[in-house]
């Protein structure tokens, strides 16, 4: 499963967040597939529409997709030194598939900032400067290899290409993630660079920043094209603790709509190019995870590796006209189920019926 790493300098509240994200975790008993590790959170994506699907075929139980968070042990220490980043600190990153960079919005004067002050936008550019700075070295030794290797026709040199322009991006000291996107992607991801993962931006924030909008605004801007989610990490701690009854209320009473928590499992999910597609019957109502763009026996591999293999073809309704029509049989009747063959690419909230060979 895709991972999203959680990184930050000391005491801007990872820790905080992580414990909130394993105590929301999913039941490891309804996810036999997924390997709990105590770094590792694995959390419901909130999906409004399996309740819907779960009450129209009478369904025993919902089980949501998930989005895994990986806490990476903060060594970033030697940061704000100058001394770079912890070599296990680089190879747990390296794994990530995206980047969540919590970052310090609250103003406590009994929790010591790192650099002396809370300034959200210097925190975003040391832990920035310290992945490109990574990325530099990498190309530094990956293109003099490249360029004897074209020259050995035993490279292609669009890879060389690629790193050319990646170490010019990085040298104008931007990420690859924002500043990387007329490189080729194919040849991008080949040269395995930290910033060209997609990042996430959680600015952990006190009653008084939840409320300023103004400053969630300049904030939004600074990150973009990245997902910036606001939250306290302190009161989502708390709020995992309580009954969904309780915690609605608390939510309530704070002028939330929704859980950080909530938020950022959407914005995570999102920003790893994932979508979901729906089945529902009896036993269970359930969304299956899917990268957007994929096909329809490629999102039957999903199930089951023999759904791919034997797959005919599949029957497709989409959420809203199987809501509308009120049941399967009456989506059917009005031409709202569809029989899509092995091309058909998958779209957001389908729900599904494959047939296939055994
Ligand atoms: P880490 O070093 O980034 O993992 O930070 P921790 O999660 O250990 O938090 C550092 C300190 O800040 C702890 O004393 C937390 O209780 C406190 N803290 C974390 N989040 C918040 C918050 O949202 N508000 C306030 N006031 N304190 C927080």
């Amino acid at each position: 499963a895709l991972t999203i790493g959680i990184v930050g300098l000391p005491n801007v509240g990872k820790s905080t967040l992580f414990n909130a994200l394993t105590r929301a975790q999913v039941l490891a008993a309804n996810y036999p597939f997924a390997t709990i590790e105590p770094n590792v959170g694995v959390v419901p994506l909130p999906d409004p529409r399996l309740q819907v699907l779960a009450d129209l075929f009478s369904s025993e139980r919902i089980l949501p997709a998930t989005v895994s968070f990986v806490d990476i042990a903060g060594i970033v220490k030697g940061a704000s030194e100058g001394e770079g980043l912890g070599n296990k600190f680089l190879a747990n990153i390296r794994e990530a598939d995206a980047i969540c960079q919590v970052t310090r919005v609250f103003a406590d004067p009994d929790v010591v900032h790192v650099s002396g002050a809370v300034n959200p936008k210097d925190d975003i550019e040391i832990i920035a400067t310290e992945l490109i700075l990574a990325d530099l070295q990498t190309l530094e030794k990956a293109v003099p290899r490249l360029e004897k290797e074209v020259r050995a026709k035993k490279a292609d040199a669009g890879l060389l290409a690629a790193a050319q322009e990646a170490l010019a991006v990085l040298e104008s000291g931007q990420t690859l993630f924002s500043g990387g996107g007329k490189i080729d992607p194919e040849y991008l991801a080949q040269l395995q660079l930290m910033t060209s993962k997609p990042f996430i931006y959680v600015f952990n924030t006190d009653d008084a920043g939840l409320a300023d909008t103004a400053l969630q605004d300049e904030l939004r801007a600074l990150v973009a094209p990245a997902d910036a989610i606001f939250l306290d990490a302190k009161f989502e701690s708390e709020l995992v603790e309580l009954e969904p009854d309780e915690a609605r209320e608390m939510l309530a009473d704070n002028g939330q709509d929704e859980a950080g928590l909530d938020q950022l499992a959407r914005a995570g999910y999102h920003t790893l190019g994932l979508q979901s597609y729906l089945t529902a019957g009896p036993k269970e109502a359930r969304a299956w995870t899917i990268h957007q763009g994929w096909t329809a026996p490629q999102a039957a591999g999903v199930i089951h590796t023999d759904f791919q293999k034997g797959f005919i073809k599949a029957e497709v309704i989409s959420f809203d006209d199987l809501v509308a029509a009120g049941s399967v049989a009456a989506a059917r009747a009005a031409g709202k189920a569809r029989i899509e063959g092995k091309d058909y690419v998958m779209a957001d909230g389908d729900v599904v019926e494959f047939r296939f060979n055994v």
